[in-house]
């Protein structure tokens, strides 16, 4: 059971579909590993249910209904987190599927690239600025100190990790934005494995970082 979770704002902006591609994929991967948060998501759709009952029950011209009902059929947009297509390699067959529909296959396997101490693959991501990850970490590695242009929301889906906020487990989301500064750590045991959103650029803070972020964009 996740410990650490979405706030009720994220769970709207995805609840009405208004959310990035990118982080509507991280939200339906978390959703898909956290009954708390796919309760409060239920939660809110119904009470745009019932607006738009409410709506629909005064005057409003049929037009603007058939407007309003096209605007939720493109909540299909939405990254879903309910279960549609065939499963495919065994690599990933315990990932949620929401996630695994997103992750590239060569030759039926993941190729994992190298970033520093992180093995890295990425996602598809049609968001400008926004990248998406997948990471796996050694124990005992990490990240070098940052901090954050934008958003970084980390979703773990294997092992764990600590940072200056608390630990992470499978299941725990983290949500970081410019105002921390933190150096995640794979703790001891497996390797962590993490889906990772960026929305800008992180920003180097440690020391070595701080001569050789200008040159990186991570
Ligand atoms: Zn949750």
């Amino acid at each position: 059971m996740a410990s650490h979770h979405l706030d009720q704002a994220v769970l709207l902006d995805y609840a009405s579909g208004s959310m990035s591609h990118s982080l509507s994929l991280i939200t339906a991967t978390h959703l898909a590993l956290c009954p708390a948060c796919r309760r409060d998501v239920e939660a809110l759709e119904a009470v745009g249910g019932a607006i738009l009952d409410d709506v629909s029950g005064q005057d409003v011209q049929e037009d603007s209904f058939e407007e309003l009902m096209a605007r939720l059929e493109c909540e299909s947009g939405n990254v879903s987190a309910t279960p549609t297509s065939p499963p495919v390699a065994d690599e990933i067959a315990h990932l949620p599927r929401p996630l695994r529909d997103h992750i590239p296959l060569h030759d039926g396997k993941l190729r994992w690239g190298r970033q520093g101490p992180i093995e890295t693959i990425f996602l598809p991501c049609d968001d400008p600025g926004h990248r998406i990850r997948l990471l796996r970490i050694a124990p005992g590695k990490g990240a070098p100190q940052h901090s954050h242009r934008g958003l970084e929301l980390t979703l773990v889906l294997q092992g764990s990790y600590h940072d200056e906020t608390g630990r992470f487990g499978p299941g725990d989301i983290e949500v970081a934005d410019p105002d921390l500064d933190h150096r995640p750590i794979a703790d001891a045991g497996a390797p962590c494995v993490c889906l990772a959103v960026t929305t800008a650029p992180l920003r180097l803070t440690g020391p070595l970082g701080r001569l050789i972020d200008p040159f990186l964009t991570i």
